[in-house]
């Protein structure tokens, strides 16, 4: 595992359908490993509802990891 490969992991998010808000799936994946990966019935534990969702690939983005560091002004 080297430095360069831990960069270019993203983070799994999914909505939540009850708030709508996006929900972070606890997963961290490249793009490709996604893309091909065809997940289904992974569980997520919801910080909006409470409630533990179910998703699958369809259900889910990938959110830029150093983007979500950035402090917001
Ligand atoms: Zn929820």
């Amino acid at each position: 595992m080297s430095d360069q490969l831990e960069a270019r992991l993203s983070r799994v998010m999914i909505r939540c359908a009850e708030s709508g808000e996006g929900v972070p799936a606890g997963m961290r994946i490249d793009v490709a490993s996604f893309e091909t990966g065809n997940l289904s019935d992974q569980m997520a534990n919801c910080p909006h509802c409470g409630q533990v969702h179910t998703w699958s690939t369809e259900d889910a983005w990938l959110e830029d990891i150093h983007e979500t560091v950035s402090p917001r002004p």
